[in-house]
């Protein structure tokens, strides 16, 4: 593969993973110079892309509904049946969910930026942040349908499950509410 890719803009937010305080740090900086990433292949119905988000000791996940789920350099071929990537591939894949339970105008209204707000500042408290503990709850009710084998492993230690609070209901209803107004998804 490796000829048809994506620039990736964070500008309009994502649904992002980050292991440790290190691993997003750069994201920011580096896309603003238009990081290219590389098609690889699917995940369920949503294209995997490679880009050179962290070094090689880590990966990291972000998710652009619409355009993509986009991972670290090297891991979707290589790391494809490493449980810990499938488990990042399955959080991300929440973020897709997300994008489909509200709408791509709500996801990118509150959700992307949010999470990526969360992953830049404050990184090691991101995984128990409420866009990523929704993120995994959708991953859960998926996965954890008639194929449930592919929730085999997924940590709940470092994707913890959670449902919306009834302040964050909210304002994604009057989100989406206005993404149908607008015409926006
Ligand atoms: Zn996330």
């Amino acid at each position: 593969m490796g000829d048809a890719g994506i620039d990736v803009d964070l500008s309009q937010g994502a649904g992002c993973h980050v292991k440790n305080g290190k691993i997003m740090s750069g994201i920011p900086n580096k896309t603003s110079s238009k990081l290219r990433a590389t098609f690889e292949g699917y995940f369920e119905d949503t294209r995997v892309f490679e880009a050179p988000l962290t070094d090689s000791d880590h990966i990291a996940g972000v998710t652009l509904p619409g355009k993509g789920i986009i991972v670290s350099e090297g891991v979707y071929v290589e790391r494809f049946m490493d449980p810990q990537f499938m488990d990042l591939l399955k959080h991300e894949y929440g973020h897709i969910l997300q994008a489909k339970a509200w709408g791509r105008f709500a996801f990118y209204d509150i959700i992307g930026h949010e999470s990526l707000y969360s992953a830049t500042f404050h990184p090691d408290s991101h995984s128990t942040f409420w866009t990523e503990t929704h993120a995994n709850y959708h991953t859960q009710n998926y996965f954890d349908g008639p194929s449930g084998m592919w929730l085999d492993g997924f940590n709940s230690i470092d994707y913890p499950v959670a449902g919306l609070s009834h302040q964050n209901y909210l304002r994604l209803s009057t989100s989406q509410y206005i993404g149908k107004l607008l015409g926006m998804d």
